[in-house]
């Protein structure tokens, strides 16, 4: 299966995709985790990425296209994958369309998680990641154990400034994409307000209920 997971930043779609990747036997491609790792890494994209990153802008589309389009070509991507924060604008869309239509493939399923701004703020500023693990915990919504707890870093990005940034770019920039997959039927909405569980079922319900 191919999906893409859409929403809004805080939505759920990392905590989600890390649920839900094994049982479908697809790998899981974040953009936003791919990006923080050429930052780590020092290399020449992430140096170029680091800004808008911080700022809570959006890196460059000819930058993001690139790498993710190499990720999906890698043979461990080949029976599947679930998108993560990428495509974000609708040239990102264009490009994967024509990379798809290039190897003969097909997306199948636009996923869309939809959670009201009000709830953003506090889930992004709550965020917490173990980096031995990269689990994503919060602080009051998915506590973490004591055990973790001490080496649990915040995102530089996840503060309420770049959060609010980044709540316009999803607006302008990413929600637009959303009625393009939606007029070739591939889009699914889910809830996502409410336990991680969940949505996790509402997630399974709606991928089983296409028929
Ligand atoms: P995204 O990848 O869409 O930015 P994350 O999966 O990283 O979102 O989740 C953002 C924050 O919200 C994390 O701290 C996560 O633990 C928390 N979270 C995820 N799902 C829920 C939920 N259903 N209810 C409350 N908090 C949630
Ligand atoms: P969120 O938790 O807000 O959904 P991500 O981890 O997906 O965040 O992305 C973090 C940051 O990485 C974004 O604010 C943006 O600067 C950059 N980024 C990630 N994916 C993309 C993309 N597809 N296009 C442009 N910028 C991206």
């Amino acid at each position: 299966m191919r999906m893409i997971l859409v929403g809004p930043p805080g939505a759920g779609k990392g905590t989600q995709a890390a649920r839900l990747v094994d049982a479908l036997s697809i790998v899981h491609i974040s953009s936003g985790d791919m990006l923080r790792a050429a930052v780590k890494d020092g290399t020449e994209l992430g140096r170029r990425a680091d800004e808008y990153m911080q700022a809570g802008a959006l890196v460059p589309d000819s930058l993001v296209i690139d790498l993710v389009l190499e990720r999906i070509a890698r043979p461990d991507a080949s029976a599947g994958f679930m998108l993560d924060g990428f495509p974000r604008t609708r040239p990102q869309a264009e490009a994967l369309d024509a990379a798809m239509q290039a190897a003969g493939k097909q997306l199948d399923v636009v996923l869309l998680i939809e959670v009201p701004d009000a709830l953003i703020v506090e889930r992004i500023t709550g965020r917490r990641s173990d980096p031995e693990t990269g689990a994503i915990y919060h602080l009051t919504f998915n506590p973490p154990p004591a055990s973790v707890e001490g080496r649990l870093v915040q995102r530089r990005d996840d503060t309420e400034e770049a959060c609010r940034a980044r709540l316009e770019k999803y607006h302008a920039e990413t929600a637009p994409i959303v009625p393009y997959y939606e007029e070739r039927g591939l889009l699914l909405r889910v809830d996502g307000v409410g336990g991680l569980d969940e949505v996790t079922d509402r997630i399974r319900r709606a991928l089983d209920s296409r028929g």
